[in-house]
């Protein structure tokens, strides 16, 4: 490793630097030996106090640090190991802030990360070392060096913050060593759903409430634990919870109906979050969905490229067909069709659905309208009457939350009841109602779910760039991405959970434009590989700056992103 020099070299050119313009801070980037085990780079040092802080990294030898081998030597505890280190970094960060100076200089930040262990760039641990990436404003008085402060941050409170993190003996073991069990064990669990025939597995004791739409933690006081119903309590062996029971939801068409405010779309959200592995403590650490569940609503206003939503929506008024379907402004229904296509084109295996978000012209068209609205004059086939077939032909699985129509209790294989929090199961009894009220609406599905067109889209559609020099690529909270000169809405995607997802994913779409679009592949097939390769060569191949704060996003999401720029355009099918 290259060494520009070591700690009293660093303090030395800060002292010469101080009280000089914010520019000569570019002379500290490099590397430097603090001390004997701790090495700081400094990547790249911001252009002025007030633009993005700076970017740095310390690393320490794992014959310093000492991690367990067990635990970053198995993938699935090394990426709950490095969630952890992560947060104890944030913390310690936290705790040590103060100001100095103008601007935003003066602050350490380490990305924190929300109820999730995802995937992270902020720390790596591996045989021969840890490393943490973290941001610093460095110090300044209006727009000139404090090499004082500056040698006070570098020189004292990182090495502090490196022997509070990247030392194991330091941390509390019992902790690491909880999260990394969790992280293995959700990822087991997750992994053996489909060998016992499920799409969906909560755990009894399971608290799925959280605090407010806008804190993601656990409902403290007052939150009723999950109790499994007897027919749908399945046994798993997990690798360090051992043998815990819970409901499970077998693969096909399930409802939840119940009364309002009892709890049907809580249950739903927890199994929308369940595709990621949650911290313990967090009520949701031992559930789990299969790994490609796709949580569909309707988005009116989307952009709509090319999706073939003929077995939903056939033709138009005016004779409009729907097999390459375009949009700049879909309503309710073409979206949420869209969206149900989409997902299955990336081989989602489960869709979920809240009649809370839902097109209702798109869910149900019940006897009444029928007899008023002729077939012919209704484009729309409603998912009532597709959605046994998605099961039955493609066997793709549906969770529904629906107390608002009985229509769909002849398609379910499952209807589970909330009840005071409570599931309950009453297929029988919706069976029998189905059957004393019997079956007045005419099924308006013709032959079969229909045809899927998956797409190659057009390379021409993506120019980050845009003849500029420099691609700006960034976010502006969780649920929007800036790209070059337009914008990725993606108010759309509840499955995307964390910022560093978000700042992950416009990247990841700057790789696909730049390497993998425009081979006349189909987006599925482009972005696998994609995936493959980040899998293989890891993180960086996204964040060459080596910046930590990023994690990664699903295939999904990274599709549902491509799929709202409003810039996409698909190839004519060959
Ligand atoms: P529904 O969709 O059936 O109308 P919600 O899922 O929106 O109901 O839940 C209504 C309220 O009940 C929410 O404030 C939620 O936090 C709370 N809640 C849901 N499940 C539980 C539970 N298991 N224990 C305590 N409160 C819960
Ligand atoms: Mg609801």
């Amino acid at each position: 490793m290259p060494q520009t020099g070591d700690r009293s070299d660093l303090e030395v050119r800060l002292r010469r630097i101080d009280g000089r313009g914010y520019r000569a801070y570019r002379e500290i980037e490099g590397s430097w030996l603090l001390a004997r085990d701790l090495l700081l780079h400094v990547d790249h040092v911001q252009g002025d106090p007030f633009a993005a802080p700076s970017r740095l990294r310390l690393e320490v030898p794992q014959s310093r640090a000492r991690f367990p081998e067990a635990l970053f030597t198995h993938r699935e505890r090394r990426r709950g190991l490095e969630d952890f280190v992560g947060r104890v970094a944030a913390a310690a960060a936290g705790r040590n802030r103060c100001g100095r100076g103008s601007g935003r200089s003066g602050q350490v930040e380490v990305d924190r990360g929300g109820q999730e262990i995802l995937h992270r760039s902020t720390v790596t641990i591996d045989g021969s070392r840890v490393e943490l990436r973290l941001t610093a404003g460095l110090p300044a008085a209006g727009r000139r060096v404090m090499g004082r402060q500056a040698a006070e941050m570098l020189l004292e409170d990182l090495p502090r913050l490196a022997g509070h993190c990247l030392v194991y003996g330091e941390l509390d073991r019992r902790r690491a060593e909880a999260h990394c069990r969790a992280a293995e064990d959700q990822h087991a669990l997750r992994g053996q759903l489909e060998r016992l025939g499920l799409v969906a597995f909560a755990a009894d004791g399971a608290l799925l409430p959280r605090r407010s739409g806008v804190d993601d933690r656990p409902l403290g006081k007052g939150a009723v634990p999950l109790h499994s119903p007897k027919r749908l309590r399945v046994e798993v062996e997990l690798p360090n919870a051992g043998r815990i029971s819970g409901m499970g939801i077998p693969a096909g068409v399930t409802l939840i109906v119940g009364g309002g405010f009892h709890g049907k779309s809580t249950l739903l959200k927890a199994l929308e979050r369940s595709v990621y592995d949650h911290v313990p403590g967090d009520g949701r650490h031992l559930c789990a969905t299969v790994p490609s569940t796709v949580k569909v609503r309707a988005e009116d206003g989307r952009h709509i490229a090319g999706v073939d939503i003929s077995p939903f929506i056939g033709r138009l008024p005016g004779g409009r067909g729907t097999g390459a379907f375009c949009t700049d402004n879909a309503s309710g229904s073409t979206s949420q069709a869209a969206n149900i296509i989409e997902a299955l084109e990336m081989g989602s295996r489960l869709l979920l659905l809240d009649e809370d978000t839902c097109a209702t012209n798109f869910m149900i068209r019940d006897e009444r309208m029928q007899a008023l609205v002729a077939r012919e004059k209704e484009p729309i086939t409603p998912f009532l009457d597709k959605v046994r077939l998605l099961y039955e032909e493609l066997g793709v699985s549906t969770i529904l939350v629906m107390g608002g129509s009985g229509d769909y209790f002849e398609a379910a294989d499952l209807v589970l009841m909330m009840d005071e929090y409570v599931p309950r199961d009453v297929t029988a009894e919706a069976r029998a109602v189905a059957e004393r009220f019997g079956r007045r609406r005419r099924p308006e599905a013709d032959s079969g779910f229909g045809t899927l067109t998956p797409r190659r889209p057009d390379d021409k559609s993506f120019d980050a760039s845009r003849g500029r020099r420099t691609v700006k690529i960034d976010v502006k909270g969780l649920r929007t991405v800036r790209y070059g000169t337009t914008h990725i809405d993606l108010s759309g995607l509840e499955q995307l959970v964390d910022v560093a997802q978000t700042r992950t994913l416009g990247r990841i779409i700057h790789l696909y434009e730049s390497r993998y679009c425009g081979r006349g592949k189909h987006l599925r097939d482009e972005l696998e590989a994609l995936f493959a390769d980040l899998e293989r060569e890891g993180f960086d191949l996204v964040a060459p700056r080596l910046e930590g704060g990023l994690a990664l996003p699903r295939i999904q999401e990274v599709a549902m992103a491509i799929n709202r720029m409003r810039s996409l355009k698909v190839l004519p099918p060959p």
